[in-house]
């Protein structure tokens, strides 16, 4: 083994949203020597391939959708060219490259020594770096966290790395004119979403009858329907048996598949997305040799103080798979500083992991917190709960002349007992993303449905319905 090189109080595996946050509460809040170790780019999936590119192309997309609004408002806009693709995307990266140097900046301003290099365990207080530029560092830290995150899945289907994921959406230096996506979870949707609206022709396959699964029936139903109103292609109970490149037309490939309709179909494409989920980014930190637990997944098993099965080391974010947000991996992280450095008075710092909202950057956007309608039921019984619902088209569509042009808004309030306190609010429609926070601090309080009718309403908005609901 190599001689030990470095020594500090917190040795941070991972340059992403929680590893950083948590090295620089560390050190900028409570002065532990702290060394952060990222193999990458800093600020890992969300900053480079995740939340921020995808915002701003979603921003583009909803530009678009406007675009198409206007002339119902009496604006003659006429485009003249197609969407700019390759000075969006350079923009877009430009402005990424901009957020790396400004967590570089932050990293020196709270003290945090960072390596750029690869780390990997060699016992419980020791971990080996192989720096990006040469060489190899050896750290002795008192405690370690692992907060290495994730990356994208390929399937085992023939020729499937003639596909991207959601990290190669991101490096596409032309607009695809005809894409395949394959995946049912919102980075499916919203990137099924943000190629249509800016002009891609869009095939969405999903395993099953829908997608979004895991959120409320109401959310899968209606935003299926209004993507196939808009016009993405869904292809439904979908295969993919196989992927080669298109014999005579360079840069397509031929997508073999089948779905409800469709037994050997082939699909030309010149962009496949493969978004069938992600596995945590453990190969090569040796973990089985210091023994630290991992689920069936591969996630590592960390309890509700990230302790790991480790003394010392501590784990969180997607790595973990509980959550993968990334404002839970920042807020994780903090906690986690401030339990293991801040004294007495933060000894049992600790996220808690429920009513977390999440938000879905479709089209129009989805707001959700708390349980499902079915997740209620079967946990407090059918005759406890009580849904209230609405279904309206936002005002923002007034002006449009035709019923089928104006996007959906509808709102489902979840309550349960005599008092009715909300356990589930799902939303969706135009400003529904940013609704949703308000919103969550409420559930997150124990609001019930008194507290909503309370609550006078803003007028008008589309907000207001979800305290006026009977
Ligand atoms: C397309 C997409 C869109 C998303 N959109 C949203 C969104 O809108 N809102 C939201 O909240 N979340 C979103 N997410 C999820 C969010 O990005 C993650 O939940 C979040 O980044 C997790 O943070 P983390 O710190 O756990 O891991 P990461 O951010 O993945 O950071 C882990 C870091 O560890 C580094 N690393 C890995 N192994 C090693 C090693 N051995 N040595 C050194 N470094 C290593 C990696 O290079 C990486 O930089 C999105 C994700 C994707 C893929």
């Amino acid at each position: 083994m190599a001689p030990i090189t470095k020594e500090c109080d917190y040795l941070v595996i991972g340059g992403g949203s929680g590893g950083l946050a948590s090295a620089r509460r560390a050190s900028g809040q409570w002065g532990a020597k702290t060394i952060a170790i990222e193999s990458n780019r800093l600020g890992g999936t969300c900053v480079n391939v995740g939340c921020v590119p995808k915002k701003v192309t979603w921003n583009a997309a909803a530009i678009a959708e406007t675009l198409d609004h206007a002339k119902s408002y009496g604006f003659s806009i006429k485009q003249t060219a197609p969407f700019d693709w390759p000075t969006f995307t350079k923009k877009r990266a430009d402005y990424v490259k901009r957020l790396n140097g400004i967590y570089d900046r932050n990293l020196e301003k709270d003290h945090v020594e960072w390596l750029h290099g690869r780390a990997y365990l060699h016992s419980k207080n020791e971990v080996e770096v192989q720096l990006h530029d040469g060489g190899n560092q050896t750290i002795h830290a008192k405690k370690i966290l692992i907060a290495t995150g994730g990356h994208p899945n390929i399937p085992n289907t023939p020729g499937a790395d003639l596909g991207i994921t959601s990290d190669g959406f991101f490096e596409l230096e032309q607009q695809p004119k005809k894409a395949a996506l394959v995946g049912a979870g919102y980075i499916a949707v919203e990137m099924a979403g943000m190629f249509h609206h800016l002009g891609t022709e869009t095939h969405l396959f999903i395993r099953h009858d829908s997608f979004l699964r895991t959120f409320d029936p109401l959310v899968q139903e209606k935003i299926m329907s209004e993507y196939e109103r808009q016009g993405i292609i869904i292809h439904r109970n979908s295969a993919q048996s196989k992927v080669e490149k298109h014999p005579s037309k360079p840069g397509f490939l031929n997508l073999h598949y089948s779905d409800t309709t469709t037994k050997d179909g082939v699909l030309e494409i010149d962009c496949l997305l493969w978004a069938i989920g992600r596995s945590p980014e453990v190969e090569d930190l040796h973990l089985d040799k210091i023994g630290i637990k991992t689920d069936p997944k591969g996630h590592i098993v960390a309890d509700d103080y990230q302790n790991t099965s480790i003394d010392n080391i501590y784990a969180l974010g997607d790595v973990c798979g509980k959550i993968e947000l990334t404002p839970v991996a920042i807020a994780a992280g903090r906690k986690l500083a401030n339990r293991l450095f801040g004294g007495e008075a933060h000894k049992d710092d600790h996220l808690d992991y429920t009513n977390i909202p999440s938000v879905v950057f479709a089209h129009p956007e989805v707001g959700s917190i708390g349980l499902t309608e079915p997740a209620a039921k079967e946990k407090y019984g059918e005759n406890e709960v009580k849904v209230y619902e609405t279904s309206f088209t936002a005002m923002y569509y007034a002006m449009m002349e035709k019923q089928e042009e104006k996007a959906p808004s509808s709102f489902k309030l979840i309550c349960v007992g005599n008092e009715e306190k909300v356990v589930g609010l799902h939303i969706l429609g135009e400003g529904c993303s940013e609704m949703l926070q308000g919103f969550g601090v409420a559930v997150k309080m124990g609001a019930t449905k008194k507290d909503f009718d309370n609550c006078v309403a803003i007028h008008p908005t589309s907000a207001e319905e979800l305290v006026t609901l009977k």
